[in-house]
């Protein structure tokens, strides 16, 4: 097996896999091990993005099962966009909140506005302008995804809207006052503003020590990051309740879960709770990296129910709740053939790598971060057979308009 030299990080402000700034850990020293950096934590959405470009492990390559999810979620999408009443307005202005790099953005845009201009010909309404706002971190891919944009307005049967991207994070402002009317938000709620501060500290009961992730960990730990999910979601929402129009239509999706007690994930407990988690404890073991090292890698994933959900809208209160509920979406994982254990612990691996991947990078340097994935793609090859049982996606998805 190849071997990776020992390393010693040294905090420096570089690029990420994106290209774009982040921290990173410079390789330097061959001898000595990891050490937690001294430097304040970059804050997580100055680095968070899904992995960018086309590559095996890109976003792009490897939310298939999200277009796939997306598509049986549509009738519910347009359900909520035909309860809407269509505002006499000369734009109409839409955003897809999360849109990250790939195709599923498009589509959605296209489901919106072609259901909308559907609506408008149907009332016999002069058809408005539409507007279609692409947001996500600064860290996000934009490039990749405005080349897949189709070509602009003047081609018959071509793109029928405006675009345009926004950078920030959805927990914040991003728009001016009383000024959207549709916000879509797919497979993005379910990333927090950051891992709270309890789960890295050693002196607080809550500190997640030995794992990465929340997945079978102590109830303690799960429970701050419910905490951190419920006040992520409100500030989400009084953000949206203050850029929306009244009447405007919300429409979310995220990873969800059918058991009340948090540190059951299902899914995303899958993904990022075992043959991951394992891999770093492998590195560990072996002295690659240090055990402070892997303490203070958390993946900032919470998988809410529908009632704590529902619970934030209604404590928020500018909503309207017209649906929230729970829909099985099945295996994320989309391979040739599913006998095929090698096949599926790729699809496995590459998913996980394509969302988190840019943390692990940031947190532990390129060769680590593939050492640490490969070791998961063996793990995860030996026990394939109950993957394709256990791995199976719920989500939460809330239709909501705006008082
Ligand atoms: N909507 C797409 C992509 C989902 S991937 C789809 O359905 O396939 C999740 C996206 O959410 C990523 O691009 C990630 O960068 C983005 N995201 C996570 N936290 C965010 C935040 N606080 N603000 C804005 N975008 C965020």
């Amino acid at each position: 097996m190849r071997r990776i030299q020992l390393i010693k990080p040294e905090c420096s402000t570089n690029r990420n896999s994106n290209g774009n700034t982040g921290l990173k850990m410079a390789m330097e020293s061959p001898t000595a091990l990891n050490s937690v950096c001294e430097t304040q934590p970059t804050k997580l959405e100055r680095v968070f993005c899904m992995q960018g470009g086309n590559g095996d492990t890109s976003y792009a390559k490897n939310s298939q099962g999200q277009a796939k999810h997306l598509q049986s979620l549509r009738p519910l999408l347009e359900e909520a966009l035909n309860n809407m009443d269509l505002p006499a307005s000369e734009t109409l202005t839409i955003v897809d909140l999360g849109c990250s790099s790939g195709q599923n953005t498009l589509v959605i845009a296209n489901v919106i506005v072609n259901c909308l201009m559907n609506k408008y010909k149907l009332a016999s309404l002069n058809m408005p302008d539409f507007q279609v706002f692409f947001s996500d971190l600064p860290s996000n891919d934009f490039n990749t995804l405005f080349q897949l944009l189709p070509v602009p307005m003047e081609v018959p049967a071509s793109r029928t809207y405006y675009a345009a991207g926004v950078p920030g994070s959805f927990y914040k402002r991003l728009f001016p006052r009383n000024t959207l009317n549709v916000v879509h938000s797919s497979f993005s709620l379910h990333w927090l503003s950051q891992v709270p501060d309890v789960v890295l500290d050693p002196n607080s009961s809550a500190w997640n020590k030995g794992r990465v992730f929340i997945h079978s960990g102590s109830n303690e730990t799960a429970n701050a990051y419910r905490l951190q999910f419920k006040s992520d979601f409100e500030d989400f929402l009084r953000a949206r309740s203050e850029e929306m129009k009244s009447g405007g239509c919300m429409f979310l999706v995220c990873l969800g879960r059918t058991f009340q007690d948090p540190t059951n994930q299902g899914g995303g407990g899958i993904l990022f709770g075992t043959h991951f988690e394992h891999a770093w404890n492998d590195l560990v073991e072996e002295g690659m990296v240090e055990a402070e090292r892997r303490d203070s890698f958390n993946v900032p994933f919470f998988a809410p129910t529908v009632a704590e959900v529902r619970e934030v809208v209604e404590k928020e209160s500018s909503f309207t709740v017209n649906k929230v509920d729970v829909f099985k979406g099945g295996s994320p994982l989309v391979v040739e053939s599913a006998e095929n254990n090698e096949e599926l612990a790729r699809a496995f691996t590459n998913q996980c790598r394509s969302v988190c991947g840019v943390l692990v990078d940031n947190h532990i340097g390129k060769d680590l971060s593939t050492e640490l994935f490969s070791r998961m793609e063996k793990r995860a090859t030996e026990h394939a057979r109950a993957l394709v049982h256990d791995l199976q996606f719920f989500h939460v998805v809330a239709a909501l308009t705006r008082m």
